[in-house]
């Protein structure tokens, strides 16, 4: 092979998820990542029906190109589609970039430092260094990863402009493609589709053309393709992740921390001894991104930062700014062909809940069910709604149950039995549970949603419960919400720890 520049090396991923868990002695599915800098979960468009279609014509090419992709770009950026290049994930445009610009002897400018080490990596790779020196292209980061920094423009040209972060400020240098500019961005952050690998650079039509050109003739996969076409139907609104990062920054800042104001969905945070912090909190089970002085801190949402905040507080021995996570915590993520849901689930909670699948009225009723149970859970997910609301309601119903079961480990010391009268309006529902471990469901709800029997039945089953309900009423909404509330009553007694011992007379659950 041909000698690279001596300053050549190679990209190094973080650990592995497998590798943090086993250092903290947990399940790989309790590792929480905040070093990626993506989305907090897939958006609602990611579902597995939104494959059907590329894999039915997965064994041939994308003959012809990406003809739904392109233009879905071109709209979405506000550009022509001769205008758009392809590539597997921004870091593919950006060694597109480099090697069609520059070779053996040239330089490539790179603005900021710290900055994204792909830059440098894609020039050595072309052969080329990096410098200052009559650079034939110039990489700069807006905002710049690892900082947020928002810094202006540079004047030089050619110039290629990474705006992975771009959703989360909205500046762009779009208007000046006519003018030097490459405009490089990525499926892989507020788009949830880092896993899928697609990103796109946005140039003048003779650029676009050369970099085509030089492009791989397919260089994204069609089930990628499919993707991000159903993402950019509904793109994301990362109102709440921004609001978030203020949060978390206010947060740190409480600890003692001074972040750096970011424009992105991250943060920059100066430390001491980043290594040593970042290995302890490994061993909790908690992935941040080492750098030279400090840590990046992908924002994911309240209840993981949460979490993240309390260990700071804990290595720090300071007082935590947070409420304490709830106990007996599991995570479970529940994936068929139709529908895949993520459960976070907490039994020792303060009631913090959300459920959100897009199934409506039965999110609502499991929202009741788990704040009457005194639960935490964030209970998210996508199904595919277009044939009705029942596989994502028994699929969420379902993952709910295996999360409680598996929060309850062996059983050993909980009350086991409870029981709950709920009146609502016109509605009495009566409740009782069992939680010792053989699943049953006798369900008498004198009126019926849709799903709502079959709901408590799936939760019965994947629980391992025992669940009696009888409800009574006119309306029924009522009766199906007095009868969540109610089980949501009877489990918050059932799964109170009371003892050490095994609940049964048998010895034995
Ligand atoms: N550019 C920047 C600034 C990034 O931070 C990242 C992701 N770490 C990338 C590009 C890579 O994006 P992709 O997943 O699209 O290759």
């Amino acid at each position: 092979m041909r000698a690279l520049s001596p300053q050549f090396t190679a990209y190094t991923w973080a650990p592995s998820t497998a590798e943090i868990a086993r250092l903290a002695g947990i399940d790989p599915i309790e590792v929480v990542r905040f070093d990626g800098n993506v989305a907090a979960s897939p958006l609602p468009s990611s579902r597995p029906g939104a494959l059907a279609g590329a894999l039915a014509r997965v064994h041939t090419y994308p003959h012809g190109g990406y003809t739904e992709l392109v233009p879905a770009i071109a709209r979405y950026a506000g550009v022509g589609p001769e205008n758009v290049v392809l590539g597997a994930g921004a870091d593919d445009l950006i060694a597109l970039c480099a090697r069609a610009f520059a070779g053996q002897g040239d330089t490539i400018g790179v603005v900021d430092e710290p900055t994204y080490p792909l830059f440098g990596i894609a020039a050595w790779l072309a052969g080329a260094e990096v410098g200052d020196d009559d650079p034939v292209l110039t990489f700069c980061c807006r905002p710049n990863n690892p900082t947020g920094a928002l810094d202006p423009l540079p004047d030089v040209r050619p110039l290629a402009v990474d705006e992975a972060y771009y959703e989360y400020c909205g500046e762009t240098a779009l208007p000046l493609i006519d003018e030097g500019v490459i405009v490089i961005r990525t499926f892989s952050k507020a788009f949830g589709l880092a896993g899928a690998r697609v990103g796109y650079a946005l140039a003048d039509t003779e650029t676009a053309a050369e970099l085509n050109a030089r492009q791989t003739p397919a260089p994204i996969s069609t089930l990628s393709a499919a993707l991000a076409v159903a993402a950019l139907e509904s793109p994301p609104d990362v109102a709440a992740v921004v609001e978030e990062r203020e949060r978390l920054a206010r947060s740190l800042r409480a600890l003692g921390f001074e972040p750096l104001p970011s424009n992105a969905n991250f943060l920059y945070v100066p430390v001491d001894d980043a290594h040593g912090l970042t290995e302890a909190l490994h061993r909790r089970g908690l992935a941040v991104r080492a750098l030279p002085g400090a840590i990046r801190i992908t924002v994911v949402d309240r209840q993981d930062d949460d979490l993240l905040l309390d260990a700071l507080a804990r290595v720090f021995d300071r007082p935590s700014p947070v409420a304490a996570p709830g106990g007996r915590r599991v995570r479970r993520l529940r994936a068929t062909a139709e529908t895949r849901i993520a459960v976070r689930l907490a039994l020792d909670g303060a009631s913090r809940v959300r459920v959100a699948t897009g199934a409506g009225l039965y999110d609502h009723f499991l929202e009741q069910l788990a704040f009457h149970a005194g639960f935490d859970l964030i209970l998210e997910g996508a199904g595919d709604l277009e044939t009705g609301a029942h596989h994502t309601a028994e699929d969420a119903a379902l993952a709910l149950g295996e999360a409680l079961s598996r929060a309850l480990g062996d059983r050993r010391g909980i009350a086991r039995y409870g029981d709950a009268v709920v009146p609502m309006d016109d509605a009495l529902a009566r409740a009782a549970v069992d939680l010792g471990g053989r699943p049953a469901a006798e369900l008498k709800l004198a009126r019926d949603p849709g799903l709502a029997a079959h709901m408590l039945a799936s939760l019965a089953q994947a629980a391992r419960a025992a669940i009696h309900v009888e409800a009574n009423g006119r309306d029924e909404h009522h009766v199906a919400e007095a009868a969540f509330k109610a089980v949501g009553r009877a489990l918050r007694q059932a799964v109170r720890t009371e003892s050490a011992g095994i609940p049964s007379t048998k010895g034995m659950l």
